[in-house]
């Protein structure tokens, strides 16, 4: 298939999953996600109206962005806190789970002149493999974190367990909840919940992704 019509079925299929559930298309933001693809693949995308990419290897990454400066990009894999440094020219960082992190994310944002836009990653499968936050634990550290001026804690992000689709609804709803709880505790504008894959996004939407991270579905399992 060819990426024109890989954008073009995501598209149509976001644009369904709102409608079932009253949503407007323009909410949910998506996340080409590049680690598996070339790089004329993500020029190509890019063609095509598609502007924010995600990697989640700092090597990588750090070559794409240096290739595409001009394209929005954003770092969703585990992050080692020597590779901070790194990370100026990224948007928005999804993997923050610990405070060693933020704190050196945000004294190097500081030197950078910027805040860091960032999102709690949040284990909501469970699973032993996968990194994140506890969900008990994510409003206390939460909190802990306003204390950092030069990071902004934009939301969460979540995976759901590989399985089939219409499962991983529960996992999705565990996540938009704490959100909310987190709105509610802390006053503050949390406004991206960045979940749903090739897998799960239509239900990942359906209850409340604010930005989907697809890689798959847009560049073909080859890249
Ligand atoms: C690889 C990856 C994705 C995209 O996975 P696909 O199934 O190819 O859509 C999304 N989020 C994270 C954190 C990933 O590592």
């Amino acid at each position: 298939m060819s990426l024109e019509k890989n954008v073009f079925t995501l598209q149509k299929r976001i644009a369904k999953a709102c409608k079932r559930v009253g949503r407007n298309p323009n909410e949910v933001k998506i996340l080409a996600v590049s680690k598996y693809a070339n790089d004329q693949a993500v020029g190509e995308l890019s063609q095509l109206g598609i502007h924010a990419f995600g990697e989640n290897r700092i090597q990588q990454a750090r070559k794409r962005l240096d290739l595409f400066p001009a394209l929005e990009w954003h770092f969703i894999g585990s992050l080692q806190t020597n590779k901070v440094k790194y990370c100026q020219g990224f948007s928005m960082i999804h993997s923050l789970d610990r405070w060693a992190l933020a704190n050196e994310v945000n004294q190097r944002s500081q030197q950078w002149g910027r805040r860091m836009d960032m999102l709690l990653q949040v284990n909501i499968s469970g699973e032993a493999s996968k990194h994140g936050l506890a969900p008990k634990d994510v409003l206390p550290f939460a909190q802990e974190l306003q204390t950092l001026r030069f990071i902004r804690i934009r939301g969460l992000m979540g995976m759901a367990p590989y399985i089939q689709a219409e499962q991983t609804r529960p996992y999705f709803q565990l996540l938009k909840g704490i959100q909310e709880e987190m709105t509610k505790t802390l006053g503050g504008n949390f406004d991206v919940l960045s979940m749903g894959m090739s897998n799960d996004y239509e239900v990942a939407i359906e209850e409340g992704a604010t930005l989907i991270r697809v890689g798959t579905t847009l560049f073909g399992e080859e890249g």
